[in-house]
């Protein structure tokens, strides 16, 4: 179904005269309309931006760090006027929309001003082989980025590419979501402020026809995040070009509960982790494994405290509706169908799935194979299951095709156990607490994607490492050029012998 067609429930975006509108998925009401970028005026952008790209390179590392900082303060100065718009057109409390924008700037602040140690030039040692030579390396812009974005998340998420690759010199045409588009439009214009003298950063708005003429408009790369069905055909269109993707997709993070846990604090953690932002988070909580031995207080703090969470409209309630109204039949078909399969809901139940506002559900006793385990449901559930020890409950972890992030309550072994779980991310007697450490990278294995965002990791993500290797002095021996002598070729060979021939198994 095309965005155009979706124009039944009350909150998903329709196009009308040439313009995509935006509508609160709380109330149906119309938070603001924008003129759709067609297929040409995209490719104008992206050339547009590459011209632009030149200029912000010139700039170097500290002219861009002084813009970006001065992007950073603004947004802080107008955070409230961007949690209110993020309420509106994303649905969530503002408060909630208030730490998404302390985490982003957090991010900002730190690519601003980490680029220049992180990529900038530095010698790297030459080798034995090669002492007549000054090595150095240096990570060099691409040029231009296509940041593809989607709805949950809409500044943190598709700033953690946009930050990073302003930071390291590259332009960039942002296609925010089409349920978020006046937000993505918010940190277009309030960037185009501080840099008013280029289109270094761009928006194109539309809905998925968009993004497919962006992967195809001759960027350097593509920063997508969104759904691995749609990370898939992006793969497939860049394919064509050669284009270089990074690939943000959805999670089925589990959180395991030891034997040795603080239960009121995993409890509090897999409550906030699963239903926070309703659900609506690659990050969240979906499925919970907790030691038999501590199953049965676990799970009793777990239904207690989820009972007190409730969502609603106001500004300051705990979550808000579901921002993309189709994802509720997709809510709905993980819970119905746990239950046809013998899962008990503890908390909330198959009427808890009546948009716009989804109530918690917390499940047991659901089989391994099903839906609600399996897949990403992006709603405010959970799945709960008693495993007989940790071994268990790594391997029941590391079951899915996913593969983002993860959590571990465990007092002696939660570094230990989190290193066994195959995720990009897994916090410790936290949840979700990686994604504001700003050194930490932050990406999936398998169907969460691959490619980095954050850390020096997300920085060189939208680079291309440069080596030069000078050379200081000729060697009195020719070894790279046709002259080379035959004693020149001994000395080599006993030379290799001495450095690299011993340790062999001996014959
Ligand atoms: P989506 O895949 O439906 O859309 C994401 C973006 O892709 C939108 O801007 C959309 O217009 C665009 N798009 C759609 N079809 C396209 C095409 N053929 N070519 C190019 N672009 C196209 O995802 P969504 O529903 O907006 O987002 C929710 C998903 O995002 C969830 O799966 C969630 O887990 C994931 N997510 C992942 C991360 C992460 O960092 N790994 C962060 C946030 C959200």
């Amino acid at each position: 179904m095309t965005v155009a067609e979706q124009t039944s429930r009350p909150g998903t975006p329709t196009f009308v005269d040439g313009h995509l509108v935006s509508s609160s998925p709380a109330t149906g009401g119309e938070v603001g309309r924008i003129p759709v970028t067609d297929p040409d005026a995209v490719r104008s952008a992206v050339e547009k931006a590459r011209a632009a790209s030149a200029w912000w390179a010139a700039l170097g590392y500290s002219g861009r760090r002084t813009r970006l900082l001065a992007w950073r303060a603004l947004i802080v100065q107008r955070m409230d006027e961007l949690a209110d718009l993020m309420h509106r057109e994303n649905g969530k409390p503002s408060d909630d929309a208030m730490l998404e924008v302390l985490i982003t700037v957090h991010h900002l602040d730190w690519a601003a001003k980490k680029a220049a140690k992180v990529l900038g030039p530095r010698r790297v040692p030459s080798g034995l082989l090669a002492a007549n030579i000054a090595a150095s390396l240096e990570y060099a812009p691409l040029g231009v980025i296509g940041v593809i974005g989607p709805w949950n998340y809409p500044v943190f998420t598709p700033m953690g590419s946009i930050a990073y690759a302003l930071a390291a010199g590259n332009a960039v045409v942002f296609k925010p979501s089409e349920y978020t588009p006046l937000i993505g439009q918010w940190l277009v214009d309030t960037f185009a402020e501080v840099v008013p003298e280029h289109p270094v950063f761009v928006g194109v708005y539309g809905g998925g026809e968009t993004g497919a003429a962006l992967t195809t408009s001759g960027v350097d790369k593509i920063a997508f995040t969104g759904s691995t069905a749609t990370g898939k055909k992006i793969m497939a269109a860049a394919a064509q070009t050669l284009t270089p993707v990074l690939i943000e997709c959805g999670g089925k993070d589990p959180l395991l509960v030891d034997a040795d846990a603080d239960l009121d604090a995993a409890a509090d953690a897999a409550v906030w982790g699963g239903m926070s932002n309703g659900g609506q988070t690659c990050i969240g909580t979906e499925r919970v494994y907790v030691h038999e031995a501590v199953y049965e207080p676990f799970l009793a703090k777990l239904t207690a405290a989820a009972k007190n969470v409730t969502p609603g409209e106001a500004p300051d309630a705990l979550y808000g509706p579901a921002t993309m109204p189709s994802q509720l039949d997709v809510i709905r078909r993980h819970v119905d169908d746990a239950l046809a399969r013998g899962g008990k809901a503890v908390v909330g139940g198959a009427e808890s799935v009546s948009g716009p506002f989804v109530g918690p559900v917390v499940l047991t006793d659901v089989p391994e194979d099903s839906a609600a385990v399996q897949e990403e449901t992006f709603g405010p559930t959970l799945t709960v299951s008693k495993v007989r020890d940790m071994d268990e409950a790594v391997e029941r972890a590391n079951g899915t095709s996913y593969g983002l992030g993860a959590a571990v309550f465990s007092k002696r072994r939660g570094v230990e156990l989190a290193r066994r779980i195959r995720s990009g991310m897994t916090a410790v007697n936290s949840v979700i607490s990686f994604a504001s450490v700003a050194a930490l990278p932050f990406g999936g294995v398998g169907d969460s994607g691959f490619g980095r965002i954050h850390g020096e990791d997300g920085l060189r993500e939208f680079t291309r490492p440069k080596a030069i290797a000078r050379q200081r002095f000729a060697l009195p021996l020719a070894i790279y050029s046709f002259t080379r002598t035959d004693s020149t070729n001994s000395l080599l060979a006993r030379t290799m012998k001495t450095l690299y021939g011993k340790g062999a198994p001996k014959r």
